[in-house]
């Protein structure tokens, strides 16, 4: 049953594929996926809405900003320290007001 299967992805199916192939969060309620040759229009979390080709956002090339600032690298970084700086700061309020 594999053969002549010209499937078109559907929105849903597009959106599981664009995780497994790109980990940062981008929005894809605003994606219309009609086939890899169609433009899409995603959000991405640092530069708003990126139109792209389908077939290239699936190869993996993600937001051509992001790449180009090597922002994604960072990303990770931002939020590790962020997560560790929220930490800090709920200790500092909780040490505070068991001193008060
Ligand atoms: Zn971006």
């Amino acid at each position: 049953m594999s053969d002549g299967t010209r499937l078109r992805m559907s929105n849903n199916e597009f959106d599981a594929e664009a995780r497994k192939v790109h980990s940062e969060r981008c929005d894809y309620t605003m994606t219309m996926y009609g086939g890899k040759n169609e433009i899409i229009t995603y959000g991405c979390e640092f530069h708003g809405f990126i139109e792209q080709k389908a077939g290239e956002y699936l190869s993996g090339y993600g937001c051509t900003l992001c790449s180009r600032n090597g922002t994604i690298i960072r990303q990770h970084d931002t939020i590790e320290s962020f997560i560790a700086k929220s930490l800090e700061l709920k200790g500092d309020c909780f040490t505070y007001e068991r001193t008060v």
